[in-house]
């Protein structure tokens, strides 16, 4: 972890203009300067960077960010990696925060990862093992498999070459064993598990015989839990922006489909998809190919999977694998090209569930629209279940609002806020509110972060209310808080519209008039569901501020 004060001052010190600049050649057009756009192919410019906010948009393909965001589009890193390219252009040193207290274990883990790869080279067992399940040496670099010979070889090569002992323990490569330290992995392949920056945190070993358990991995130590990575991610990062991630369960299917180039794969670590595993995936990509066995169990996996996906704010997708195959046997015997088809053909989450069904009586209707409707409800966006909504409704010949009714009517534990404005005037509110720390505030005060509709601003309105108070407010700073990329371009778009900004009086009587419909919707709400108190509590809430709204207004005239 890099400090705090350091993404601080990189983000403080570095000038957008002069870095997008020795990208690509910049012109200066009014308040803002232009060029061709880096990320996809244009004639006429339409990228544009603002000097005062710091930020970039393209008008044409819609990229946007702040300086960061630009060098980790740009040149394909991860946010540390490109606070740490920044702040090397500026001078600044990078102080690290957790890695510091924990460089014993990392080196560890590295100097392992050296000893296994060389015990790899020499290894005429488990060399052939790779070459026996199709792994191609150049696979077996770029993931650096290793050998983790019998007998306390690494425990020997550790004494031998002064390597701290207490940090291999912390790492979880030495182990107590009655009579003293003993290998954690004895006569197994290994694999690296690296995390999203490339640095070596754990592993995983195979035994080559038929030993028990055959998969075994590093326990949890301080640099590694095993449910905050995926297998595979660290490599897959550069592809799966573009790509969406192909999620399959094995080692060997990652490896097989790496040896024919296809790179978008990542594997959770033996064990069932975690909620961090799933939102590290929709950081980078909300569409994600779950690639499971063609079997009883590869399919119950896929399920569970898919409620993961969903939860995290993911779009889920199966591709079906014929009965009896894994992704490694099935791109072994048919190659790339079938493959590749298999992943294109991937169906929905309602295909998926409904694959195979037939319906003989209306309970199996009944039951089969009760399972989807409970996918509905782990979904978060509202367009999104609509939409599935509209199929849903379509394959079972039912009215749409009857899903929609069925999807919201216990599984959303919020109240779902009500409508009070259109989209559009919501935009302008909270646009406005991330470049003016006197306009978040009146957000804050009025509360945009719960009455805006659209999850998504809501977010943005959340973070933007969090932090107005803090130096350096504006849209450069939220925009280093956005993790999915799709809302980051948006809200730099905003710094771009020609847009002036209200005064803030006008922009406090515009959200009050918000918040007020917003009320009203909810206290309608509080009257269906009987609950009288809270109707009343809101109606006095509403008065208040038409009151307040009305005397500001016969003030100012
Ligand atoms: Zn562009």
């Amino acid at each position: 972890m890099i400090k705090q004060d350091v993404v601080e001052r990189v983000r403080f010190e570095t000038d957008i203009v002069e870095l997008v600049g020795s990208y690509l050649p910049l012109k200066k057009v009014g308040r803002n300067y232009r060029g061709l756009c880096p990320f996809h192919q244009e004639r006429s410019p339409s990228f544009y960077v603002s000097p005062e906010r710091q930020t970039y948009h393209c008008f044409g393909c819609g990229v946007g960010g702040n300086a960061i965001s630009f060098v980790m589009e740009h040149d394909k890193l991860d946010f540390p990696e490109a606070v740490r390219f920044l702040a090397k252009r500026l001078g600044i040193e990078v102080k690290e925060d957790a890695g510091g207290r924990h460089k014993g274990a990392y080196e560890a883990c590295e100097q392992a990862a050296q000893f296994f790869e060389r015990r790899l080279q020499q290894s005429e067992t488990a060399r052939g093992y790779l070459k026996h399940r199709g792994v191609r040496p150049e696979t077996a670099k770029r993931f650096r498999l290793g050998f983790a010979p019998g007998g306390n070889r690494l425990r020997g090569e550790a004494r031998k070459r002064s390597w701290p002992e207490d940090d291999m323990v912390k790492a979880g490569l030495l182990v107590e064993r009655g009579e003293g330290l003993a290998d954690y992995f004895t006569d197994r392949l290994i694999f690296p598990i690296m995390s999203i920056s490339g640095r070596i945190i754990g592993f995983g070993g195979r035994a080559l015989d038929e030993r028990e358990p055959k998969y075994l991995n590093s326990a949890d130590t301080p640099i590694y839990r095993k449910g905050d990575i995926l297998y595979g991610a660290y490599q897959a990062k550069a592809y799966i922006r573009e790509q969406a991630p192909l999620l399959v369960e094995g080692n060997f299917d990652l490896l097989s489909l790496t040896n024919v180039g296809v790179n978008n794969v990542v594997a959770p670590l033996g064990t069932a998809l975690t909620p961090n595993q799933g939102a590290l995936l929709c950081r980078y990509n909300r569409r994600v190919v779950v690639c499971f066995d063609g079997d009883e169990a590869g399919h119950k996996a896929a399920r569970a999977a898919i409620e993961v996906l969903l939860r995290s704010g993911c779009e889920p997708q199966v591709a079906l694998l014929p009965s009896g195959e894994d992704p490694d046997s099935y791109v072994r015997g048919h190659g790339r090209a079938d493959f590749q088809k298999l992943v294109a053909d991937a169906v929905d989450l309602i295909d998926f569930v409904l694959a195979g069904r037939k319906f003989r009586t209306v309970p199996d209707e009944r039951a089969s629209l009760r399972e989807l409707v409970a996918l509905l409800r782990l979904m978060s966006d509202d367009a999104a279940v609509e939409l599935y909504a509209n199929r849903i409704a379509e394959r079972f010949r039912v009215e749409r609002d009857t899903v929609l009714r069925a999807a919201r009517r216990e599984g959303l534990k919020k109240p779902r806020p009500v409508a009070a404005s259109s989209p559009e005037l919501e935009e302008r509110v909270v646009a406005a509110a991330v470049q003016s720390g006197e306009l978040a505030q009146a957000a804050r005060d009025l509360g945009v972060h719960e009455i805006v509709a659209d999850e998504r601003l809501r977010e943005v309105a959340r973070l933007a209310a969090e932090r107005c108070e803090e130096p350096g407010f504006g849209p450069a700073q939220i925009l280093d808080a956005i993790e999915d990329e799709s809302l980051r371009r948006r809200v730099a778009g905003w710094t771009f519209q020609q847009d002036v900004l209200p005064g803030v009086e006008e922009y406090r009587a515009r959200v009050a008039r918000m918040r007020a419909a917003w009320l009203h919707g909810r206290i309608l709400q509080a009257h269906a569901d009987g609950d009288g108190a809270r109707a009343e509590a809101l109606t006095k809430e509403r008065g208040e501020l038409l009151r307040g709204a009305a005397k500001e207004r016969s003030s100012r005239s």
